[in-house]
């Protein structure tokens, strides 16, 4: 006996962990029609939208998944909001399987008294800015010359690299410029970075670290509490690349970036707007009591905010490490796993899950019925506005046609313009 192929399967999302799991379904299923949704009109989701734009060499993993969708061996369906614009029963009604990769990112947010006052941002709120993200596209905020940073993760190591860098730093970028511009036009002068752990165990990668010593002009000085045990050879390394940021000789420094390692914010005061951040913890000799334009909080994403899967209120999202939710229903990498982890898990997380998929339809855990009609069932008004991978194209060319001078693309920032581009 034959065993059960499924011809038609959805995959909601065309983030890394969407596109992952296109990619491995379609080395074991070659005849599969695989259809990859997303709200908005551009593929690969945080790719495009969260990895700092001054990091492409990471956003280059996206030519990978461009030759699949270009060659034909899966669709793009963009501008299709799962929930809004097509239910998902309506979605598993035309698909053997369905696959949910629709990411959970929101920020932690900040909850000390006086962290709702004005000037107390979550990083979300420039990652957006930056990234150009429609559908809501969100304005560069206020940030003055006096900036805290709570975290030292990666993304509060994003954070400080945009607050230090200048304009030229963003050769080859693709920067939102109006953010940018507005912020240049009057940057940080001072930035004190709080980390609640030493250096030994904060979060941010080595790497990530280092290269805040490639952008010049910038006098880094440090405080921390205890030292990494010896035997913490990982933690000896940051230690060292902490150090040797605040080795560099700087003259007449731009702007000053101050680590306190083994600080906590305690509360926020300001008349309406932050002006103090008061610690209620801090390494000996160190200020209690920081005074801030603004507060960037980069503490973590919430784990369970809603409206990532509003498709499907229903269903529990808690984090798993089974990408199985019912028959012909999976999920994939944020969704599944929760908010953390880097591209290549990702990678690892949606190849498991295929295998996991593969495996169930050969047991018939997911019976695959012989009566689906795929894409082509969808109803009309439904396909009439999805942004085919040809049709994203065009939004690719004009947004590197509209580039400025060291910039590889200006993104589009209104999504109904980019969805009027597409369409032509
Ligand atoms: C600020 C930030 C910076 C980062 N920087 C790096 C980095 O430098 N390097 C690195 O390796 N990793 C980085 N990461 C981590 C990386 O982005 C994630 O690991 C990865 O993007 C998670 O992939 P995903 O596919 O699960 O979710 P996402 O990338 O969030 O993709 C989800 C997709 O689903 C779509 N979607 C959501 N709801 C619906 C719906 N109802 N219908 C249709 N489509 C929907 C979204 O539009 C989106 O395209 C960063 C993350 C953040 C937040």
């Amino acid at each position: 006996m034959t065993e059960p192929t499924p011809r038609h399967i959805a995959i909601v999302g065309s983030g890394p962990s969407g596109c992952f799991v296109a990619q491995a379904l379609k080395r074991t299923w070659k005849d599969a029609e695989i259809t990859v949704f997303d709200r908005l009109a551009a593929p690969y989701g945080l790719i495009r939208y969260g990895v700092a734009a001054d990091h492409q060499h990471t956003k280059a993993i996206t030519r990978q998944f461009d030759r699949a969708f270009a060659n034909g061996d899966v669709r793009f369906a963009g501008n299709i909001e799962i929930g809004s614009d097509l239910s998902l029963d309506e979605l598993r009604e035309a698909f053997d399987l369905v696959v949910l990769a629709s990411g959970r990112w929101r920020d932690r947010m900040l909850s000390v008294p006086g962290s709702r006052l004005e000037g107390v941002l979550p990083s979300g709120d420039l990652i957006n800015a930056l990234n150009a993200v429609p559908r809501p596209a969100i304005p560069m905020p206020a940030i003055g010359e006096r900036v805290v940073v709570v975290g030292a993760g990666n993304v509060a190591i994003d954070m400080v690299r945009f607050l230090i860098k200048t304009a030229d730093d963003y050769a080859g970028s693709d920067v939102a410029p109006e953010a940018l511009d507005q912020y240049l036009a009057a940057p940080a002068k001072r930035v004190t970075v709080l980390s609640r752990s030493p250096i030994a165990s904060a979060k941010a990668d080595v790497a990530m670290v280092r290269e805040l010593a490639k952008v010049p002009g910038v006098r880094f000085t440090y405080a921390n509490t205890s030292p990494a045990a010896a035997d913490n050879a990982l933690g000896v390394k940051r230690e060292q690349a902490i150090a040797a940021l605040a080795d560099l000789e700087v003259d007449d420094p731009r702007v000053e970036v101050h680590f306190v390692f083994g600080a906590e914010p305690g509360r926020v005061t300001g008349d309406g707007r932050v002006e103090k951040v008061h610690l209620a913890a801090a390494p000996a000799g160190e200020p209690t009591v920081i005074e801030a334009d603004t507060v960037i909080s980069a503490i973590g994403f919430d784990v369970n905010a809603p409206g990532h899967w509003h498709y499907a209120e229903d269903i529990d999202f808690a984090p798993s490490e089974h990408g199985f939710l019912e028959p012909g229903l999976y999920r994939a990498g944020w969704l599944k796993r929760g908010p953390h982890g880097a591209i290549p898990a990702n990678r690892a997380d949606s190849v498991e899950v295929a295998k996991e998929i593969v495996a169930d339809v050969a047991s018939g855990r997911t019976p695959i019925a012989d009566d689906r009609g795929g894409y082509e069932s969808l109803p009309q008004h439904v396909r009439d506005r999805a942004v085919s991978f040809e049709q994203w194209l065009r939004i690719d060319t004009a947004e590197a046609k509209q580039a400025g001078d060291d910039r590889i693309r200006r993104k589009f920032i209104d999504h109904d313009e980019m969805v009027a581009v597409a369409h032509g």
